[in-house]
C-alpha cells in the first residue's frame, strides 16, 4: 500500500510516503533553530512551526514520491506519545487530509514507528534481510529513553524499561550547559570527547548494578549523573583549578553509553533475543555506535542501526507503521482519537 505518514511529536514535522516496506520521500523541517535560544524545545513554538510547515512538507514529499496526493491509499499519523499541542496539529492535519481524499487513517504510536524505520529500504539495499521478531528496542532520544520487547510490529510490544527522570538526550543537553556548550548539546559533547579520555573520571552509572538487572529492572536514571557532573565542574571552579572540558565530556559520555548498553544487551540476554535495534536522535553518537557493535559482536546479537535520517524523528517511520498495519489486514481507526501525550508503547494503534 501506498501511505503518507505524519510525524509532529516534537519539533520536526515529517512527511514520509512510502510503499509497502520501500521509501519514497521522506521530507523533514525541523524548529531547532528557534529554541536554541530556549535550551530546550518550547511546546507552543514548536506547536506554531509545524502550522507553518506542515503544508509546505506535504507538497515537498508528495513531488519528491512522484505521486499525486489522490493516489495514497491510506494517512497514518502519530497521535502519542509527545508534546500536546505539537501533536494536535498533525492529527488535525491527517484528519483533514483523510477527509478531503476520502481515504483510510491509521493514528500509530510515535516509539513504535520508531522500529518500524528499520524496515524502509530505498531501493539499493534489496539484498538486506528484513528485520526478524523478537527483538529488543533500544530508543534514545530528547525525549525518550526507552527498551522495548518487540515480539510482533504491529500486535505486541512491550515496554520493558524506560527513564525514570531525564531522557539520554536531555542529559547530553544539560551537560553540554554546564560545559557552555550551545543547545543541542549532544553533537557539542560527541566532538569534544573525540580527543578526552573516557577513563578520566569516574561518574555514577545510575540504576546499572548487577542486582538492578537481576531483578528485571530496565528502567534508566540519568539526573543523579548529570548533578555529579555538574558539582565535579563546579567543585574545579570553586578551587581555581582548570576544567578538563575534553575529559569531563568523554567521561561523561562513557558512562551514558555503559548505562544504555548494559541495560540493553541485558535484556537481550534475560530474554534469550539475540537481536538489538537501535533508534532515536542520539544514535548519531560516536561511542554509542562503537560500543554497541562491540558489546553485540561479544554477545552473539546481531545489531540494527537503520539510517540517521531514519532514526531521527520523521514521517517515513509512521507511514512505514501504518503500511505494516494495513498488511497485516487491521482496521483503520476511527475519526474521533485524539492527540495522548502520555500514549503507552504498547497501545501501536490507536
Ligand atoms: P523525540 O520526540 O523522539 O524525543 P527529540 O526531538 O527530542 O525527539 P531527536 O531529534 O531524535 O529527539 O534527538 C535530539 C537529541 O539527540 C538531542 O537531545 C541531542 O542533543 C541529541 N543528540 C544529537 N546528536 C547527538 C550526539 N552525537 N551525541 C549525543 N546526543 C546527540
Ligand atoms: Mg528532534
Ligand atoms: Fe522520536
Amino acid at each position: 500500500p501506498l501511505v503518507l505518514g505524519i510525524e509532529t511529536s516534537c519539533d520536526e514535522t515529517g512527511i514520509g510516503i512510502v510503499r509497502g516496506t520501500r521509501l519514497l520521500s521522506n521530507t523533514i523541517a525541523s524548529s531547532m533553530d528557534e529554541h536554541a535560544r530556549y535550551g530546550g524545545v518550547v511546546p507552543e513554538v514548536a506547536a506554531r512551526a509545524h502550522l507553518d510547515e506542515l503544508v509546505p512538507a506535504i507538497t515537498a514529499a508528495v513531488a519528491e514520491a512522484g505521486i499525486r496526493l489522490d493516489d495514497v491509499d491510506a494517512i497514518a499519523v502519530t497521535s502519542g506519545p509527545g508534546l500536546s499541542g505539537a501533536l494536535m496539529v498533525g492529527v488535525g492535519a491527517a484528519k483533514a487530509l483523510a477527509l478531503a481524499l476520502n481515504k483510510p487513517i491509521y493514528a500509530v504510536n510515535h516509539l513504535v514507528g520508531h522500529v518500524g524505520a528499520d524496515l524502509l529500504r530505498t531501493g539499493t539495499d534489496d539484498a538486506e534481510e528484513p528485520l526478524e521478531y523478537p527483538t529488543i528496542a533500544l530508543l534514545v532520544s530528547g525525549g525518550h529513553t526507552s527498551l522495548l520487547l518487540v515480539r510482533d510490529l504491529t500486535s505486541d510490544v512491550e515496554l520493558l524499561g524506560e527513564t525514570i527522570d531525564d531522557a539520554a538526550g536531555e542529559a547530553f543537553d544539560k551537560v553540554a550547559r554546564v560545559l557552555g556548550m550551545p543547545y543541542p548539546g549532544g553533537p557539542h559533547i560527541d566532538a569534544a570527547a573525540l580527543t578526552g579520555d573516557p577513563g578520566a573520571i569516574r561518574f555514577p552509572r545510575g540504576l546499572s548494578k548487577q542486582k538492578d538487572m537481576a531483578q528485571h529492572r530496565y528502567d534508566f536514571s540519568f539526573s543523579g549523573l548529570k548533578t555529579s557532573v555538574a558539582r565535579w565542574v563546579e567543585q574545579h571552579e570553586d578551587a581555581g583549578q582548570p576544567v578538563p572540558i575534553n575529559d569531563v565530556a568523554a567521561s561523561f559520555r562513557e558512562a551514558v553509553v555503559d548505562i544504555l548498553l548494559t541495560k540493553a544487551v541485558a535484556a537481550c540476554v534475560a530474554y534469550d533475543v539475540p537481536r538489538l535495534l537501535l533508534g532515536g536522535g542520539v544514535i548519531a553518537n560516536r561511542r554509542l555506535r562503537e560500543v554497541a557493535a562491540e558489546r553485540a559482536d561479544a554477545a552473539g546479537i546481531v545489531l540494527r542501526i537503520p539510517p540517521l535520517s531514519l532514526c531521527t524523528d520523521n514521517g517515513a517511520m509512521i507511514a512505514a507503521l501504518g503500511a505494516q498495519l494495513i498488511m497485516a489486514g487491521h482496521e483503520p481507526s476511527s475519526l474521533d482519537f485524539g492527540a495522548d501525550s502520555t500514549l503507552p508503547v504498547s497501545e501501536i494503534q490507536v
